[in-house]
């Protein structure tokens, strides 16, 4: 099987992550998308940062009609923060049989240089960079560090760079939707609607749950 692997703190779950999962699961036939909300990410320590189980509810609501799509509880399971490289290998390791894609977008992969060991990240899986409305350019290469980067050659039959490792690392330019989770955060605290930037589910379970009202109100 050739399988997804979406990672993102989804909080909340919105249309921009929904389309963006779609379009690279047609583009790289992929059998299925596996959204992996993480527990604590690294990157992202917000004071006011939603539970976990609140974010695994609300992807689980959104994905719930596309048999493409699934949700992983592994980050969310796993005590400490979330590291992609740990949730990699252990995809790596259950499924040796499957071909593994991580997906990650633009702004995420210029960062990935931060990342702990994220050198060890390439040989286990390829990985799928998409665009995102407002983070430049997609493309390049030029994006990771150098010592990374010697270690690709551009494949020109598969349109995509080639990891030394045999993996590969192709760049995905998404139909533009200039949605972002922090945006919808403001509005719920503004009190403005949310409607048509999440599914109905979402923004229902928001509501119910008294989301992103006032700091903390979540956890
Ligand atoms: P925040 O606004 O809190 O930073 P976010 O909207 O960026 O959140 P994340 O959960 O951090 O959401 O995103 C997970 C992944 O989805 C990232 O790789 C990000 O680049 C990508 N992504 C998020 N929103 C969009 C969008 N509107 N279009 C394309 N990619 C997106």
């Amino acid at each position: 099987m050739k399988i997804g692997l979406f990672g993102g703190t989804f909080d909340p779950i919105h249309w921009g992550h929904l389309r963006s999962a779609e379009e690279v699961r047609e583009a790289f036939h992929l059998d299925r998308v596996l959204f992996i909300p993480a527990s604590v990410p690294p990157h992202k320590q917000r004071q006011d940062a939603t539970a976990a189980l609140d974010r695994l509810k609300m992807v689980r609501l959104a994905i719930a009609k596309n048999p493409g799509f699934a949700v992983s509880d592994v980050e969310i399971l796993r005590p400490g923060k979330s590291y992609s490289l740990d949730t990699l290998r252990d995809f790596a390791r259950q499924r040796r049989n499957d071909s593994l894609y991580f997906i990650l977008g633009v702004d995420a992969f210029r960062e990935i240089g931060s990342w702990k060991d994220f050198q060890e990240i390439f040989p286990l899986c390829h990985m799928i960079v998409t665009s995102r409305p407002g983070c430049g350019d997609l493309l390049k290469l030029g994006d990771i560090p150098v010592a990374a980067r010697k270690l690709f050659c551009y494949d020109p039959q598969k349109k995509a760079y080639r990891h030394t490792s045999g993996t590969r690392l192709h760049f995905l330019k998404l139909t533009d939707i200039a949605i972002s989770a922090s945006e919808i955060r403001a509005r719920v605290k503004a009190g403005k609607s949310i409607r048509y930037l999440v599914p109905s589910g979402v923004e229902a379970y928001i509501k119910r749950r008294g989301l992103y009202r006032s700091a903390r109100r979540g956890e």
